[in-house]
């Protein structure tokens, strides 16, 4: 590399160029899961859309392996890399709201948290995740599943458009009347084919939810997962609730006596008229009983931020998922069977509804091809201490190599380590030739390949 392409690039940028000889540099190419260890060249801290296209255009250049990072949450760590250069976003967390038109334009730095923050002013929301800290960017590219899915679907389903840099440091912009084929692309594609620099949303009229966790304990497990698995699908579509089986964590407000132990649970999100919420629980709260039942009126950002203590950044991580279409009885039992045994305190497996909304949009229309599935599956081993990433690995390994089987085929593409280009494919079924086919168009030469990465055709 010529150090007059890095001295002009440096004389370009407004934000910050960080080295591996800098101060901060050890913090700045950590990411959310503690088990990934990557040292960047060069780490870019944006902070506008010029300084993306510079850095672009410097590691096209110098022929750098380039990275891009939202919210860093990704769990196999693919928002840094090894020996090349992170377009790092974080600075970029803006965000406006136009209530006239129930829209939210996001900078792609945002957090799930900035995003619910700015729309809540406004009584609105647009459906996300789980976790406040998760970035939107890498979120939305995957798709997106979380608590506003059953009514309004996933966050690809509610995004108007992106702006986009591509390989070549052009922008643009995708949306249903321009790039169209790029807008089909983004929405579930990953960040395959350039770097997102904003989003345009719709928002929803949500504010207060009536929501929260539910716990059963856990010799209860086998009769609320067959009811769940009826109930849900079922269930009005401003019902959404999605089951975990975990530790209860050893703190208030959980009840002394459950510390520790394994139980089922359900976190709740009701976005119906709250008049109706206690009818709408009233039958749900039959069922076991519940021996743990914190569900009531709440603002909407704090269910989002509900599980951030639980889960601070830096812990070990290894997760592995699959679409599941019917939960059968003898798939019941094997989820009985490793969460009896769950490795260490927050190892856990959840099923997230992707039904509703989600089923009334084409599986062609987006590149997220298993709309017609009932949940998301993830399993994931967690723990604080290093010394634990074997025996998580390999319990969530194990697990989810006996539920495969009963599994719709393929993960969603944000739930899923480097798992090889057969376990991409699989992701995207008969959409990955005409992703393929898009590759070619806006990144024919693979700039943008840390990722779940699809190939350019040919
Ligand atoms: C605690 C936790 C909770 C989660 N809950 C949910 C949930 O409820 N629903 C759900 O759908 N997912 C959930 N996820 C999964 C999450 O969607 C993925 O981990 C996602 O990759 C995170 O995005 P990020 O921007 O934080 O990640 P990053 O690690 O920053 O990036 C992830 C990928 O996206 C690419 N990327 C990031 N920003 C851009 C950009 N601006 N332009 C182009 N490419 C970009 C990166 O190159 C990388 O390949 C959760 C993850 C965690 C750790």
């Amino acid at each position: 590399m010529k150090s007059t392409g890095l001295d002009r690039f440096k004389a370009s940028l407004r934000g910050e160029l960080i080295q591996p000889t800098d101060e901060g540099y050890a913090a700045a190419r950590k990411v959310y899961n503690g088990m990934i260890d990557r040292k960047p060249k060069f780490i870019v801290r944006c902070t506008d859309v010029a300084d993306i296209i510079g850095a672009v255009n410097f590691a096209r250049e110098s022929d750098l392996l380039l990275a891009v990072r939202g919210g860093g949450h990704n769990g196999a760590g693919l928002g840094v890399c090894d020996g090349g250069l992170v377009i790092d976003l974080s600075r970029r967390r803006g965000t406006r709201v136009d209530p006239k038109n129930r829209t939210v334009r996001v900078e792609s730095g945002c957090t799930l948290g900035d995003v619910d923050h700015a729309t809540y002013a406004f009584g609105l929301a647009t459906p996300t995740g789980i976790a406040s800290t998760t970035g939107i960017a890498g979120l939305t590219l995957g798709g997106g599943h979380g608590y506003l899915t059953r009514k309004f679907g996933l966050t690809i389903d509610n995004l108007i458009e992106a702006d986009v840099v591509l390989a070549d440091g052009s922008f643009v912009t995708a949306s249903a009347d321009e790039n169209e084929d790029l807008y089909w692309g983004i929405r579930g594609g990953g960040g395959n084919f350039g770097v997102v620099t904003s989003f345009l949303f719709k928002a929803h009229p949500v504010s207060t939810v009536y929501a929260g966790p539910m716990l059963w304990p856990f010799e209860k497990t086998e009769e609320v997962m067959r009811w769940y698995r009826d109930f849900i699908t079922k269930a009005p579509e401003e019902l959404y609730g999605f089951l975990a089986l975990m530790n209860v964590p050893p703190a208030p407000p959980f009840p002394e006596y459950l510390h520790r132990k394994p139980v089922c649970g359900i976190i709740w999100c009701y976005c119906g008229p709250m008049d109706q919420a206690e009818g709408i629980f009233q039958p749900i709260r039959k069922i076991g009983p519940p021996v743990v039942d914190f569900v009531g009126p709440m603002p909407y950002p704090m269910l989002q931020s509900i599980l951030d203590p639980l889960l601070p950044p830096g812990m070990q991580w290894y997760w592995k998922g699959d679409f599941v279409k019917e939960l059968s009885d003898d798939a019941i039992k094997l989820h009985l069977k490793y969460a009896s045994d769950f490795p260490s305190l927050l190892s856990t497996m959840h099923l997230y509804p992707i039904d509703g909304a989600v089923h009334r949009i084409g599986k062609d229309e987006t590149p997220f091809t298993y709309r017609d599935s009932t949940w998301s599956m993830v399993i994931a081993g967690i723990d604080p201490e290093p010394a634990k990433s074997e025996p998580i690995t390999k319990w969530a390994k194990a697990y989810w190599q006996a539920l495969h089987p009963y599994s719709a085929g393929g993960a969603y593409v944000n739930f899923m380590m480097e798992e090889g280009q057969s376990r991409v494919e699989a992701t995207y079924r008969g959409s990955y030739r005409r992703l393929s086919e898009i590759k070619k168009k806006y990144d024919p030469t693979n700039l943008f390949r840390v990722n779940q990465n699809i190939l350019p055709a040919g």
